[in-house]
């Protein structure tokens, strides 16, 4: 099937329009229309290749909602019509421990991302959201709930099970005491999942000018870094700590900050962080860990919650032709929060 989309033919060329093809209908595969696509730092890294990994052309994106056109015959879960969602992997190898579990974006194979990455039985490069059609395997595709307001689902895909998975494997519930450093998409997704789960949240930001906007997100306080008798005062305050600062960036300030078994949980900076002593780990019995986004049944249950709980990403939504700048809005951090593409835009661009 012809498609087409947005692509970066190389590191150093903007996006532009791209036509290529998406692949027959296997057995167990789902084609959809893509109706969204939310905009991730992953594609904005991926399209410069600033991690190592890129095969060009990419089109990035991977936060899509999209609507079932077409099923192969052995699919069972989704028809023509539904309402779908694929989010950051689009294949793992079923059968490891990991996988079994569920915990596919764990797979001991190594999980096929949905864009810059190998097709497992063809070796064709994957290609991501900013484009109109998708075909994907029935176990990676997402149902979305009726009631999630379609245009604003997106980013739950990535941003959401990144702060929820997270949440859950640290066991929150109502009343832990949660800090989220860094109020980017990331960040203001954690806090609404955090607050939806009845924790105490508390923003943690080096100046005082984003507190407004972290309590109409939901946060119950907020806690400036800079200032060191506030960061004194919050000693031992905190089960888990999330920190979406997608920048090498020094830990030393908030690891006092943790409870005894309390953890600091990386989920923004992918790379080298600046050093940091191991003296509050030891004395605290305190943890640093990462997290990388969530497996499927996981990214389905935080959907189903996001519908119970009318959780949904604050977005700005955008035309493909304004990616380009849309990237350089985001690396200014000039995005609340999250920069989503409306596809039916594609139509005029490319
Ligand atoms: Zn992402
Ligand atoms: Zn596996």
């Amino acid at each position: 099937m012809r498609t087409t989309g947005y692509a970066a033919q190389s590191a150093e060329t903007p996006l532009a329009p791209f036509t290529f093809e998406r692949r027959d209908l296997r057995p167990n595969d789902v084609a959809m229309d893509i109706l969204y696509c939310g905009v991730c730092h992953s594609d904005l890294h991926t399209a410069r290749s600033d991690w190592p990994w890129t095969i060009y052309p990419v089109v990035p994106g991977h936060e899509i909602v999209g609507r079932v056109t077409a099923v192969g015959p052995e699919v069972t879960r989704y028809k023509v019509g539904d309402a779908v969602a694929v989010g950051c992997m689009v294949d793992s190898c079923q059968h490891c421990d990991q996988c079994r579990k569920g915990e596919e974006q764990l797979c001991r194979e190594g999980n096929t991302g949905t864009y810059s990455a190998r097709d497992r039985i063809t070796g064709e490069a994957t290609q991501g959201g900013y484009s109109r059609h998708l075909v994907v395997r029935e176990e990676f595709v997402l149902r979305v709930p009726d009631g999630l307001d379609l245009a604003r689902a997106a980013p739950l895909l990535c941003a959401g099970i990144t702060t929820y998975s997270p949440l859950r494997t640290w066991g929150v519930v109502a009343g832990s005491r949660v800090g989220v450093i860094g109020l980017g998409g990331l960040g203001h997704m954690a806090v609404k999942l955090a607050s939806g789960m009845g924790a105490h949240v508390t923003v943690l930001s080096r100046t005082p000018d984003k507190e407004a906007d972290a309590r109409d997100l939901g946060a119950d306080a907020f806690l400036v870094s800079a200032d060191a008798e506030a960061m004194t005062r919050a000693a031992s305050g905190f089960d888990l700590i999330i920190d979406t600062v997608p920048v090498r960036h020094d830990l030393n300030p908030y690891l006092p900050l943790l409870d005894v078994d309390g953890t600091l949980v990386l989920v923004g900076q992918v790379g080298p962080m600046d050093e940091f002593s191991s003296l509050p780990l030891l004395g605290g019995r305190r943890r640093v860990a990462g997290s990388p986004i969530g497996g499927i049944r996981e990214t389905q249950e935080m959907l189903d919650f996001c519908a119970e709980t009318n959780i949904l990403p604050e977005v700005e939504m955008i035309r493909m032709d304004q990616i380009n700048e849309a990237y350089e809005r985001m690396e200014r951090s000039d995005v609340r929060y999250r920069f989503v593409i409306d596809m039916a835009s594609l139509s005029d661009a490319a």
